[in-house]
């Protein structure tokens, strides 16, 4: 009898069995794919590896605007797709070696939750049945497409195949503007394929702050990105020559459509029904304390998590909470009003917290403050000076939110990260001295114009 046994590889299942060392637990793992998931193997790893190489790209291709000369840049797309493919193939022989040297037992195979134990189906049909204390739920999510666009793999696809293309494509149609959709448009786009981008919203990214949407929007018009907002497609009709993708009166003709509407929950054929826990759309209702199901032995992690964001490090953090609860009952329950959230487009668009809306929505009387890179020594000397920062706080009050648009936005969002965690007052975060010159510095200036003490 194991104290727990994992139901899916990802990262908020790899996460589970690797904390549960920290407490001598006994761990089963049950994987019916590669270990990584979908962070590791089709998302975000392979996705931000495609993103650097763009990134590379257009370094060379504006290089002389520092001085240095080079010829053009062409892109050698098997030698990156290599590159890509050695980059996962590393980090999973990584993590396969952690998990052993953790003593996590791992087992290929579909996992299902039978009367006495979780089964597990190895491809060649043969059948093991594991016992457990306790189980964790962490089967992840798949892409989810729109009617009329039939995902084969080829004319239209989802993120899965394109982060496998074998070739790069001409002209694309990218349908939902949200992280997915925007960074593969940003992606494409700096290494010179067309993009048309649609989104059925009114602005790209429209979870994120409409200052942020703007910036990454004006950046996405110098690429040449064909940016449709509050359009619909209609279904595709497939020619000798590409995909007919039609909107409105008009259309446009592709090689490839790339679905981004978002992505479903995988929870069927996991045997719920079993012990009498039901799902909302697909998603499963846990006590956010805890990560327990309505079956108190059975917790859920991860994508598949009702009402909370599907980002890898949400599943790590719900991975801690959940090994937490089964090895000491005490809790350790997420913060999910300080989780960061990253859009590794180029410009990066970082946020945390709340936004304006949200904040507005929630009943705050908020006091916010926007600041451009303009002025920003550092961003001048990178040259990219579009990014904007923009912090929202409760009048008189701590700092709710906060976004950030810049190259490096990823990595500075974390100082507002502990602003909101912590809930400092604008003039708290404000008295600490940023280093010059910096990206960070941006933060820091418009921390003080939110103390209402502008320096610059
Ligand atoms: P998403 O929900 O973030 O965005 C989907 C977008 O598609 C939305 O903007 C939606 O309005 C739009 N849309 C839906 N139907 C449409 C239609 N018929 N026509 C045009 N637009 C339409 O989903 P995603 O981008 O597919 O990402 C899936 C999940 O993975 C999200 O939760 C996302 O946060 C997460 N993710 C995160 C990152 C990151 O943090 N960098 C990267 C990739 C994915």
């Amino acid at each position: 009898m194991h104290d727990v046994v994992i139901i899916g590889g990802g990262p908020g299942g790899y996460a589970a069995a690797l904390y549960a060392h920290n407490f001598g637990l006994s761990v089963a793992l049950v994987e019916k794919d590669r270990l990584g998931g979908t962070c590791l193997v089709r998302g975000c790893i392979p996705a931000k590896t495609w993103l650097e190489t763009a990134s590379v790209y257009q370094t060379v291709a504006r290089s002389s605007e520092f001085g240095v000369e080079s010829s053009e840049p062409t892109l050698d797309w098997p030698a990156a797709l290599a590159r890509k493919n050695q980059i996962v193939d590393g980090l999973v022989k990584g993590l396969s070696g952690l998990l052993k040297t953790r003593g996590v037992e791992v087992h290929e195979g579909f996992g299902r939750i039978v009367d006495g134990g979780i089964e597990v189906t190895a491809s060649d049909g043969a059948t093991t049945t594991l016992a457990a204390k306790a189980t964790i739920i962490a089967t992840g999510s798949v892409p989810r497409t729109i009617p009329g666009y039939v995902i084969d793999g080829e004319r239209i696809v989802s993120s899965d195949h394109a982060l496998d293309w074998t070739r790069q494509p001409d002209r694309v149609a990218v349908i939902g503007a949200g992280a997915i959709g925007a960074e593969f448009a940003s992606m494409l786009a700096d290494v010179g394929s067309e993009v048309h981008l649609f989104e059925a919203l009114d602005q790209i990214l429209p979870g994120m702050e409409p200052e942020a949407a703007k910036a990454v929007g004006r950046s996405f018009r110098k690429k040449r990105i064909k940016v449709k907002t509050s359009t619909q497609v209609g279904a595709p009709h497939m020619s000798a020559t590409g995909v007919m993708v039609p909107f409105g009166d008009d259309s446009v003709e592709v090689d490839v459509v790339l679905v981004a509407v978002g992505r479903a929950p995988v929870t069927e054929g996991v045997g719920l029904e079993t012990i009498g826990v039901t799902t909302d759309r697909g998603f499963i209702p846990v006590d956010p304390e805890t990560m327990q199901t309505v079956v108190p032995n059975v917790y859920a992690v991860g994508d598949i998590v009702a009402g909370t964001p599907q980002l890898a490090h949400v599943g790590f953090a719900e991975a801690i909470a959940a090994i937490t609860h089964i090895a000491t009952g005490e809790t350790a329950p997420v913060d999910y009003r300080a989780v960061p959230m990253i859009v590794y487009t180029h410009p990066e668009a970082a946020s945390v917290g709340l936004t304006e809306a949200q904040a507005i929505e929630q009943g705050f009387e908020v006091e916010v403050t926007n600041h451009g890179m303009r002025g920003v020594g550092r961003a001048i000397i990178h040259g990219e000076t579009g990014g904007v920062v923009k912090i929202v706080a409760k009048k008189d009050g701590p700092i709710l939110g906060a976004t950030v648009v810049d190259p490096v936005a990823g990595e500075v969002i974390h100082e507002l990260m502990y602003s909101v965690g912590w809930e400092a007052l604008p003039s708290e975060a404000a008295a600490f001295i940023h280093a010059h010159p910096t990206i960070s510095e941006g933060i820091g200036e418009t921390l003080l114009a939110a103390a209402k003490r502008p320096l610059h």
